[in-house]
């Protein structure tokens, strides 16, 4: 059964395709639907509003099973910023690394103490014009102090894990998508995905 993978953030699309392996789905990307999809604008308040309407979006235009997903980081030092605002809080054109180092720039002075924070993944899953449910997963961390890591993505390099002793992006593929807020809240999805009423 076929499944859209509805972003087109082609690091996501990896690592939902990771988090699927082994499951009775071909996960399939929007560059691979033979057709020309507008992208839909997020600008919503919360996580889930934006996971639902990307997912009943995504799969009234192509037909297909759509998980959509929608993520911020939390930082408590920041009240909780940058939110579901993560895409845009620091200016969109810069590069990942440019704006990991600007966020490290807001939080000189905090202590480790206060460098608390979480990423949120909202995953939505529709069907036939259907919002047939909505998971969600967390991952707690905590700001580093200087970027590290070769893989991942994002604010990875800067979310340092405790229990790891090191960042998101140091610990490899495969590790993130066991721990990660992303494969929390997909995991919840699989039992909704696997009843499907297609073939
Ligand atoms: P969105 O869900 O695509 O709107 O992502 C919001 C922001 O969070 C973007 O700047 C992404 O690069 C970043 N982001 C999304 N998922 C992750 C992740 O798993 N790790 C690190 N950063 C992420």
């Amino acid at each position: 059964m076929k499944i859209l993978a509805a972003t087109s953030n082609a690091h996501k699309i990896d690592e939902i395709k990771g988090i699927l392996d082994g499951q009775p789905f071909e996960p399939v990307s929007l560059s691979d639907m033979e057709m020309e999809i507008e992208p839909v604008e997020e600008g919503e308040d919360s996580y889930e509003d934006n996971a639902a309407k990307k997912a009943l979006y995504y799969s009234s235009v192509t037909g297909l099973p759509s998980v959509a997903d929608d993520t911020g980081l939390e930082i408590d030092a920041l009240s909780g910023k940058p939110g579901p605002l993560s895409a845009r809080f620091i200016d969109p054109s810069y590069g990942y690394n440019q704006r990991n180092e600007a966020v490290l720039a807001l939080l000189s002075g905090v202590p480790d103490s206060r460098r608390t924070a979480r990423f949120i993944c909202v995953v939505a899953v529709a069907f036939r014009g259907e919002l047939l449910a909505v998971f969600r997963g967390e991952l707690e961390g905590r700001i580093s102090r200087v970027s590290s890591g070769a893989f991942g993505f994002g604010y990875d390099p800067i979310f340092y894990l405790p229990s790891y002793g090191c960042s998101l992006a140091d610990i490899g593929f495969s590790e993130k998508n066991k721990i990660s807020h992303r494969a929390l809240a997909l995991a919840q999805a699989i039992p909704v995905l696997r009843k499907l009423p297609v073939s």
